[in-house]
């Protein structure tokens, strides 16, 4: 058995394979077992005073938390990985990490809803001011900072609408004026975009969604690079983030198959997307693995996949009708959150602050999940047809 580190050298997927578990120090157990606790036991005061054994306490680590925390820092070339209890948790505890009242953060107009409410309501009454910027806005990110930004929060392609922005290029402005950098990094996971090559000094995951990827499990984790690493273990600390062993246990198990089950919806979601692209009843397909695609070329330049999600926006319709299509599924079902094995399909209103949302028909994003994709096609024509 070969240490964690010299596997740098091999493929993502076989990668997956083999991290965060050590079949030696379990009694030759393949997986990192199922570690439950809360108290950890000191065997006497000195050990106690110091804190010197490895795990003290059961929300700072167990082997089951620190095997998935590790898998996922080597995964993407992060310094270290923190897990909190939700991928919303992530994003607030990073936020808070680097931010103090009289600070200023400039947030991506296309971020999760519930990191747009973090921000307008939460972070600006304990006196952080908040802008909003247009993803796409590159290197002219420069005239946006002020000498009180401290950091820029990104999400690429961004929630329900799929822009890309170009990291690198706003990354090293962000350097310059002195801000780090955050990116939401949930939709590509640590496969398809590796944040640390690109600029970003913290990369947060919803491990509910693709890691976990079976639709039973909540968790989050912050990745960070060596710069930020300290701000975000403290402010975890202090807030009392983390997760239990099962989630991580979870989490780990889907994690052995992610690359396996990406391959396959990818292929499925670009067939599925293509073929809308044709069908009259769609005005628009957002997905930038899409040649047509605003953000095809920075997608294929930063990228070496693509997730299974993305929108279509509909020609105006009748609530009615939209109602007829959807009620009437029998393999997309709809609801939250995205990542499973299931498909799923919902209809969605972006809420844009300083970019523009004029599209007159309803977004909906689809989720694809394992089924066979000619299946898939045949529940969403069926649905189409349903609008008529
Ligand atoms: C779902 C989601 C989150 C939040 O993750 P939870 O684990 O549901 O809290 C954060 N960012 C993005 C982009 C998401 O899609």
């Amino acid at each position: 058995m070969t240490t964690d580190e010299s596997r740098e050298s091999v493929g993502d997927a076989t990668r997956l394979a083999h991290l965060g578990r050590n079949s030696e120090q379990q009694q030759g157990l393949v997986n990192t077992p199922v570690t439950r606790a809360s108290t950890i036991l000191f065997p006497d005061l000195k050990t106690l005073r110091a804190g010197a054994q490895e795990y003290t306490y059961g929300r700072h680590a167990t082997p089951t938390t620190k095997a998935l925390q590790d898998a996922l820092a080597q995964l993407e070339g992060a310094h270290a990985a923190f897990l909190t209890s939700s991928g919303l948790a992530a994003v607030t505890t990073s936020i808070l990490s680097v931010t103090k009242a009289g600070d200023h953060i400039l947030v991506a107009d296309c971020v999760y809803e519930p990191t747009r409410k973090f921000c307008t309501e939460a972070l600006s009454a304990m006196g952080v001011s908040v802008s909003f910027f247009d993803p796409l806005v590159g290197a002219d990110i420069a005239k946006l900072v002020t000498p009180k930004t401290k950091a820029v929060f990104l999400e690429s392609p961004g929630s329900l609408t799929f822009e890309v922005s170009d990291v690198a290029a706003i990354a090293d402005a962000a350097h310059q004026a002195g801000a780090k950098v955050l990116l939401d990094n949930s939709w590509a996971t640590p496969l398809f975009f590796k944040s640390f090559r690109n600029g970003v000094d913290i990369s947060i995951h919803s491990v509910t969604k693709y890691i976990s990827g079976h639709a039973d499990g909540m968790c989050g984790a912050i990745l960070t690079n060596e710069h930020a690493v300290d701000d975000v273990e403290r402010m975890r600390r202090l807030l009392g983030q983390s997760n239990g062993a099962d989630e991580a246990y979870l989490a780990l198990r889907g994690l052995r198959s992610l690359e396996a089950r990406l391959a396959r919806q990818t292929a499925s979601a670009l067939e599925i997307a293509r073929w809308l692209e044709t069908r009259p009843e769609v005005a628009r397909v957002l997905y930038p693995a899409l040649e047509n695609d605003p953000g095809y070329r920075l997608w294929q330049r930063d990228f070496s996949g693509a997730a299974s999600l993305f929108s279509i926006v509909l020609h105006p319709c009748s609530n009615d009708a939209l109602a007829r299509m959807v009620d009437g599924m029998s393999l997309f079902s709809m609801g939250y959150s995205w990542g499973a094995f299931e498909s799923l399909i919902l209809p969605s209103v972006p809420n844009r602050s300083v970019t523009e949302w004029s599209e007159a028909g309803t977004l909906l994003r689809l989720y694809i999940g394992l089924e066979d994709p000619n299946d898939l096609k045949q529940d969403l024509e069926a649905a189409l047809e349903r609008l008529e």
